[in-house]
This record gives structure tokens, sequence and C-alpha cells, in this order.
């Protein structure tokens, strides 16, 4: 039942003066190289030429006079960091789900990576715990709601059998433009397929094509879902993981230090180490912050500091 309007006519049938001719404003919903593919506002839809490096990515609002394309400011662009340098993936998304499941078990850090680095670009992090058929599941349903319940919305899911998607997607629907991330195997591509039935994404593709060293063709495409809110679904962005975080972002956003607020503290540059006046050591003392999620943040600190020591050293920052 999608695309239904996409007879470039209005919704009240009438054929919508700025888009019947695939013309006004309207988004970028696929990117081929070459041409991108742009959905009217009244829902026409049609491919307008672009040049190789017009720095055009899906999520784009553009405005289309003849074959002439002009992109219009962007609320958030979502990077990721990859062999040949920093790519655009995504342009004004609101929401990134980090996707973990009991097995392959996220590595440490991972989450609160992922959530700084979302926050850090503007977009509202939330947590999808899929394979919740596996056993531990419920354990980790529960210590990741602990930790992250007051930080982040957290949706226990199931692709393979679809439980737990109405909250998933009722949370999509409030508006959301989204994208997932998580390590290869968590099951991403089965939630994206089982979200957006037309994009018959082939699970555990990735692998096959790492097994056999073979490069594809990547399409980014942009799905508006059934009952609202749209997902970007970027081949490649999501295993690679994001653009390294900075100590000063880390300090501002990691999960948990919300309510101090890291504003409090004494320092506007406080890093919550040993500065005095910080908020987040006063926290921890009172045992609002639990001395575990201090030690996790003083080690991600330590390994991002040293980062951005070895970046300085090589002269790439
Ligand atoms: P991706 O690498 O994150 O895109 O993960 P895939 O979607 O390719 O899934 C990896 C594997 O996990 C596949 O064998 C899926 O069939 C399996 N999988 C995905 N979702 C579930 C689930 O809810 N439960 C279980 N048990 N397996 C799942
Ligand atoms: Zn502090």
């Amino acid at each position: 039942m999608k695309n239904v309007r996409n007879n470039g006519t209005g919704p009240d049938g009438k054929r919508a003066a700025t888009d019947g001719e695939g013309q006004g404003e309207g988004v970028i919903v696929a990117h081929l190289g070459v041409a991108v593919e742009v959905l009217f506002a009244g829902g026409g839809r049609r491919q307008v030429r672009i040049k190789r490096r017009s720095g055009h990515v899906v999520g784009d609002r553009v405005t289309v006079a003849g074959e002439v394309l002009t992109r219009l400011p962007r609320k958030t662009e979502l990077r990721r960091r990859a062999a040949a340098g920093i790519h655009l993936v995504g342009a004004n998304l609101d929401v990134l789900g980090v996707v973990v499941a009991p097995l392959p078990a996220p590595p440490a850090g991972l989450i609160d990576r992922a959530f700084v680095a979302a926050r850090a670009a503007g977009l509202q992090p939330f947590l999808v715990v899929n394979k919740c058929d596996l056993e531990g599941a419920d354990g980790m349903v529960a210590e990741l709601r602990a930790v992250y319940g007051r930080s982040a919305p957290l949706f226990p899911v199931c692709a393979a059998t679809g439980r737990g998607f109405e909250l998933l997607e009722e949370f999509l629907a409030r508006g959301h433009r989204g994208a997932f991330v998580g390590i290869t195997g968590v099951g991403k591509s089965s939630l994206l397929n089982a979200l957006c039935p037309e994009i018959d994404l082939r699970v555990g593709a990735l692998n096959d094509f790492n097994d056999r060293g073979r490069h594809t063709t990547t399409v980014a495409t942009l799905h508006t879902l059934a009952d609202g809110g749209e997902l970007i679904d970027t081949p490649g962005f999501q295993d690679f993981g994001l653009v390294d975080i900075t100590a000063r972002q880390l300090a501002l956003h990691f999960p948990g230090f919300e309510e101090t607020g890291a504003a409090d503290c004494r320092f506007r540059d406080c890093r919550h180490r040993t500065e005095p006046g910080c908020a987040v050591a006063g926290m921890v003392t009172k045992g609002a912050i639990t001395a575990e999620r201090y030690e996790t943040y003083l080690d991600i600190l330590t390994e991002v500091e040293a980062s951005e020591e070895e970046n300085r050293r090589r002269g790439w920052k």
C-alpha cells in the first residue's frame, strides 16, 4: 500500500502545481551516483542528474527547477569513517538506532561511543535489543535498561518474528527519520527488511561480499514507513562505524551524565577526572552515578585522549 500518492497528485486528487512536472521542493530518497531520486512534497518522484562530486546525500532537502537541483540547508549530518576518509552518509536525520543483540555481544564501549557520536551530530540515540528470542536476552534488556533507561528509549525486538515492533514503529512514526548502526550479525538488515518490506536486503550479504573480497555498487536509500517515519539505509555505513568522538564530546554527551548536568562543573571544559568543582564527581560521591559507569567513562576518555594525541602527533588534526 505504499507509494499510493506517487501519481503526482495531492491528497485532494488534484495535480499539485509545484510537483506535477517533477519541480519544486522535495527530498533525496536515493543516491545513484550520477543521479538522485527526488520525492516531491506532493508525492511525485523522479530522477535528476547530478555532478559526481556535488556532495548531495540521501535525506537532503532540495528544490528542482528544470534540470537544476539546489540543496537546502541541513539540520543534521551523519558521518562515518572509511578507508578513503570521512564520508557523509545521510542528512537531516533525527534519531539513530544502536542495534545490539545477545549474540554477537556488543564490544565494550560501543553503545556509549555511538550515543556520544549521535548526540554530537544532533541526533537522538535509541537502543534496539534484537534477537529477544535468544537465551540471555531478558538479562541483557534488564541490564541495558538499568544503565540507559533514563538516557534513551529502549526497544526489545525480535526481527525474526516481529515481536516488539509496535513500540518501535510508534516511536519512528512520531515524525522521525532514523538509521541503524551496530556490529555485523546483530540483525540490522533483518530489521530493515521487516520494517520496510519493499527493500528486500540480503540478510548476511555483507559477510558474503567480504568472504569473496568483492566490491558492489551500494545505493543509499530513504524509506517511508507504513505508519509514518522514515528509515535511511546506507549500505556499508552500519558496520564501519561512526566518526571518532572527541574527549570534549565524550565529556558533554556520555549517557548517564545528563542530569548532573555536566554544564554545572566549575570549568566549562571539565573532563570530569580530577578537576575541582566537578559536578559528575559529585554525583559519583552521592551514588547517583555508579562507580562502574564512572570507571567506564574514564576508560573511554583515556582511549579517546590517546587517539587524539596520536592524531596530533601524525599531524592529522
Ligand atoms: P546485520 O549484519 O546486522 O545486517 O545482521 P543480519 O540481518 O544479516 O542478521 C544476522 C543473522 O542474525 C542472520 O542469520 C539472521 O537470520 C539472524 N537474526 C536476525 N534477527 C534475528 C532474531 O530476531 N532472532 C534470531 N534468533 N536471529 C536473528
Ligand atoms: Zn566535571
